[in-house]
């Protein structure tokens, strides 16, 4: 039997496995906190438990981390993304960036991806392995480690689709937000998804107020679900009812990601379509130029293009805004620097 991880429990569970190994429940509570406050990771340095105790858990239990591959640091802004390895050598990665609100670290949830999106890299070999709620923690706190400074806001943006790993993301939400831990607010937390809609649903009842962020990409079904696969599944029409769910339950804005991709989606008619589906919805739509991969052969639409498309949008009163490129001198899309690390190995 695989042994517990106990970075990967949260506060109520490491209490009850105390009481059922024996100890008192407030063991529970230094644990967590030594795993979420301290960003500790070993045993031999949680001095307040007593030294059996801490014995009888090296033996018994196992304690995640993830070890720390390759740091790039971007020359053109403060942009740093790191290529993590995981216990059983998978290799995630995880991007840090600068912004005026804060420090914002863009976490994977999965190795690989099973969502097929044409133009990302982080699928091209599928879904490899979901991540567990640790090792979705250790990339923040590695790299707040790493830098010696706090992150302020969390986008669950990296390699994966965070709604197919559900309960292991919403384990990582909560444990990352517990106030004896990490205590990051609901609020600095985005999760991006391409739309599993019943998942949608079961998000909207948890009731914690994240952003939910939609890659839309297209408002037709027919070219969307050429980009993305999982439209033959999910229609645009129920991702929005979905998502008006969403907004009503959790009083939140709504973000829809779309990638501009020349004479694919930057077209009047694809404007005068997403005023249609948006209507009735408070939601802010961000435009990112694509990202050109090798194994996508589209380009981005020129800027003046891009800023024609805002502009129409901005005139049906869409609130829009262009996505400020980062890194782009160290891989900038999901998944690139995985796969070129891994060719080159
Ligand atoms: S864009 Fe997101 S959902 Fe689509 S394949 Fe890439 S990681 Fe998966």
């Amino acid at each position: 039997m695989d042994k517990i991880e106990l970075n990967s429990l949260g506060l109520d569970e490491l209490r009850s496995y105390m009481v059922s190994i024996g100890e008192k429940a407030f063991r529970g509570e230094q644990v967590f906190s030594f795993f979420n406050s301290r960003m500790g990771l070993n045993l031999d340095e949680l001095q307040v438990l007593p030294l059996k105790l801490r014995e009888d858990l090296k033996e018994n239990v196992k304690v995640n981390e993830i070890r720390l591959l390759k740091r790039f640091d971007s020359k053109v802004d403060h942009t740093k993304k790191f290529l993590f390895l995981l216990e059983d050598n998978n290799i995630i990665e995880s991007v840090l960036m600068e912004y005026s609100h804060g420090l914002t670290v863009c976490i994977s949830t999965q190795v690989g991806c099973s969502m097929g999106c044409s133009f990302c890299a982080s699928t091209k070999e599928g879904r490899i392995r979901n991540l567990t709620p640790s090792e979705m923690l250790n990339q923040i706190y590695f790299i707040e480690k790493n830098i010696g400074k706090s992150i302020s806001n969390i986008v669950l943006m990296g390699s994966g689709e965070p709604l197919d790993n559900y309960d292991h993301t919403m384990k990582f939400l909560n444990i990352i937000h517990d106030t004896k831990g990490h205590n990051i607010s609901y609020r600095n937390i985005t999760l991006s998804t391409c739309g599993i809609v019943p998942r949608i649903y079961d998000l909207a009842k948890e009731n914690i107020p994240i952003t939910l962020s939609i890659s839309l990409h297209s408002p037709f079904d027919d070219v969307r679900t050429e980009m993305m696969p999982i439209g033959k599944k999910y229609k645009i029409k129920d991702i929005i009812e979905g998502c008006k769910f969403y907004e009503k339950t959790t009083n939140r804005r709504l973000t829809f990601e779309y990638t501009l991709i020349e004479g694919v989606n930057d077209r009047k008619e694809d404007v005068d379509e997403l005023r249609r589906i948006l209507k009735g919805t408070n939601s802010h739509i961000n435009l990112i130029p694509l990202n050109p991969i090798k194994e996508y052969k589209k380009d981005r639409p020129s800027l003046s293009s891009i800023e024609r498309f805002q502009k129409q949008l901005t005139k049906y009163n869409i609130q829009v805004t262009i996505r400020k490129e980062k890194g782009m001198d160290i891989s900038a899309s999901c998944g690139q620097l995985r796969r070129d690390y891994l060719s080159n190995e």
